[in-house]
């Protein structure tokens, strides 16, 4: 890596560095609030709800246990660059720990910390048997070459392998981390502890890893909105789309709610946003995407280029924030124009734009169901390996189906009958899944 690209990457303001989501127009990108206030913030709520005691409340709160380790990475011009990494497991109370790791210069104890304590809810609100854990590293990995990749993957896991192992922790994909990166871990890990498939998901499938599972999120996302739509009157010929942040979770996602009849009108990523009345298509921008073409440089018939601010304001009925935490705040929560909102990203919404969106009669599909469909393909990798066998894609699919739509069915029953928003229905039924296994336990 050249100095100057780890300079701009740790010296630019935090709120302008590498973000999935356009960063034209007037309202701020991203909300000042922490992932870390926003996770805290839904689960005192949900908490509260359930009258979880102070004394409990507390080890739910904290994580079990937090690595920081440093890896050192030699500069072109031969000077050290200390990057940190970050391994923090939330709550085992129900499996081992399980969640991404995602590299980024924004990423800190803290955000790793709220990430953590999102997973272990998201695992058990669709009930399946694992803790909750995240990882992440400080490092601009747009500025990285792919050797310097590698290298500091192998040297995190290197240094983080003795809290790792199918039956401890079982690291995954998340922002800026792909099938590459996981390959890298399980080799890493192959060579202190012997070929060890199980201690990573979201592998290539030349190693190991699942039919299904990089489309996996977006397409449990879709699941959802099959579910939910119905009650809102909506069809997929008469949905409207908006993703912001056309990564691996929101092309997905456009991709297969395209395919059942919806229109994408309008996406973004971190260089800008376009829009279309006419419809894009979502096949077409994701190769674009794949092929390193930035989002407004894409050229089709009818699509033109737009603000931030304005793809936020684009009429829909679904809008996909898929970019990063924070950003659908107090500031621009207001002017988006969906019917239903389905969280792609982990914490998109602060709380005031929760509740600014709520109070617009907006349906909002929160982030801890929304996109677990990653984590329960995830889950179904790690059966897979442990079998040493292989389902096929239909298998994956219809075995994800029934997970998320299950799910959906247990929090919007609870839902309709606390009459709370779906959010809190979803949290509550985390936590109580959580509070049973470590009571049951003896943990607590
Ligand atoms: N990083 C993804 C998430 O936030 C997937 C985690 C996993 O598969 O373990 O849910």
């Amino acid at each position: 890596m050249a100095d100057s690209g780890v300079k701009s990457a740790t010296d630019e303001s935090p709120r302008a560095a590498n973000r999935g989501g356009a960063t034209q127009g007037s309202a701020p990108v991203r909300a000042e609030v922490s992932n870390y206030d926003i996770v805290s913030h839904y689960f005192e709520l949900a908490a509260d709800r359930l009258d979880v005691p102070d004394d409990v409340r507390a080890v739910l709160r904290s994580a079990y246990r937090e690595v920081q380790v440093q890896i050192p990475i030699e500069l072109s011009d031969g000077r050290l660059h200390v990057f940190s990494g970050y391994r923090v497991q939330h709550n085992g109370a129900r499996g081992p720990y399980k969640g991404g790791v995602r590299y980024h210069p924004e990423v800190d104890l803290d955000e790793v910390r709220a990430l953590a304590s999102l997973m272990t809810w998201k695992t058990a609100i669709t009930g399946i048997p694992f803790g909750g854990a995240k990882g992440g590293i400080n490092v601009p990995a747009s500025d990285c070459t792919t050797a310097e990749l590698q290298q500091i993957t192998r040297s995190f896991i290197d240094k983080i392998d003795k809290v790792l192992g199918p039956t401890r922790d079982i690291p995954a994909p998340d922002v800026n981390t792909n099938a590459q990166t996981m390959a890298w871990m399980m080799d890493e890990y192959g060579k202190l502890h012997g070929h060890t498939p199980a201690i990573v998901t979201g592998k290539p499938i030349s190693l190991e890893g699942s039919f299904g599972r990089e489309a996996a999120t977006g397409r449990g996302l879709v699941y959802l909105y099959e579910e939910a739509a119905p009650d809102l009157g909506l069809t997929p010929e008469s949905t409207r789309v908006v993703v912001q942040g056309y990564g691996n979770v929101g092309s997905w996602a456009a991709r297969i709610i395209g395919d059942l009849g919806a229109t994408l009108v309008g996406a973004s990523d971190q260089h800008g946003a376009i829009r279309s009345e006419r419809g894009i298509d979502p096949h077409a921008l994701a190769a674009h995407a794949k092929e390193g073409g930035r989002l407004p440089d894409f050229q089709a018939d009818g699509v033109e280029p737009i603000s931030a601010d304005e793809l936020l304001a684009l009429e829909c009925e679904v809008f996909v924030p898929a970019a990063l935490g924070g950003m659908i705040h107090e500031a621009n929560a207001d002017s988006i124009r969906c019917r239903m909102l389905i969280e792609g990203a982990n914490s998109p919404t602060t709380p005031a734009a929760d509740r600014i969106l709520l109070d617009k009669g907006v349906t909002i599909i929160p982030d801890v169901m929304a996109n677990a469909g990653g984590v329960v393909v995830s889950y179904f990798e790690w059966v897979q390996n442990l079998q040493h066998f292989r389902w096929d894609e239909d298998e994956v699919n219809a075995r994800l189906s029934k997970i998320m739509r299950q799910a959906y069915a247990e929090v919007s029953a609870r839902q309709a009958e606390e009459d709370t928003p779906l959010r809190v229905a979803a949290y509550e039924t985390g936590i109580e899944r959580v509070l049973d296994a470590a009571r049951t336990r003896g943990y607590i």
